[in-house]
């Protein structure tokens, strides 16, 4: 099983339109922030956006439709500048979590998520998905489970090992519905990951399933 590391089409374009929930923009707009290469397809797809949105609203329903928003696509050449630079800022948090955790992963306050990991869960102000925080030590795995829906992890810290795929700091791993799984932090150091999800798992574990309610997750 290989991923790409980096966000689908799919989920930069809605991410472009506004049309994501809360909690997947944040986690879409973690990895675009250490990303330049999804920072540049993030403004191609947001000129395509524009452009198809201006030529329906200058012919609605009239035959030509298509072919005028065709024409103000070509009319809109993609942008292929300079990736956005920011400047680095003191604390291992990126700036599009900050306001929701503050700039350390080292002062978030941590709760025991079963005997090895630990957990963080972000209030947002949206019920359609569950966001949180997790702390896997060095080498180990997380309980194994399955998705009901979609799963984006975000490599915060560390490595994040699924099979034979490593997912290093910055970057994403898009889980889909029927996905079953067991990632585990790298062997060099702890794995901080924010994780965002729309459905509760699936655990092996009929402890772990008892458990959920009170874990939330
Ligand atoms: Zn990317
Ligand atoms: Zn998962």
């Amino acid at each position: 099983m290989t991923h790409s590391h980096h966000v689908s089409d799919e989920l930069l374009l809605s991410y472009e339109a506004g049309s994501l929930a809360e909690g997947w923009s944040l986690a879409v707009a973690t990895h675009l922030h250490s990303c330049p290469e999804c920072q540049t397809r993030a403004r191609a797809a947001a000129s395509i956006g524009g452009a198809m949105l201006e030529a329906i609203d200058i012919a609605p329903l009239r035959a030509g439709a298509l072919s005028a928003a065709l024409k103000a696509i070509d009319a809109h050449p993609l942008e292929t500048g300079e990736s956005v630079r920011r400047p680095p800022v003191a604390g291992d948090v990126p700036a599009p979590l900050r306001r929701y955790i503050g700039p350390s992963l080292d002062t978030v306050a941590w709760r025991k998520l079963g005997t090895m990991a630990q957990q963080f869960v972000i209030p947002t102000g949206d019920s359609e998905t569950s966001v949180r925080l997790l702390r896997i030590p060095a080498g180990t795995p997380v309980p194994e489970h399955g998705h009901r829906g979609l799963e984006l992890t975000v490599v915060l810290r560390g490595t994040l090992v699924d099979e034979d795929d490593r997912f290093a700091v910055g970057e994403i791993e898009e889980g889909y519905d029927g996905l079953e799984h067991q990632p585990r932090a790298g062997e060099e150091g702890e794995c901080i990951c924010l994780a965002v999800t729309d459905a509760p798992l699936r655990f092996k574990s009929p402890l772990l399933r008892l458990l959920q309610p009170i874990l939330k997750i």
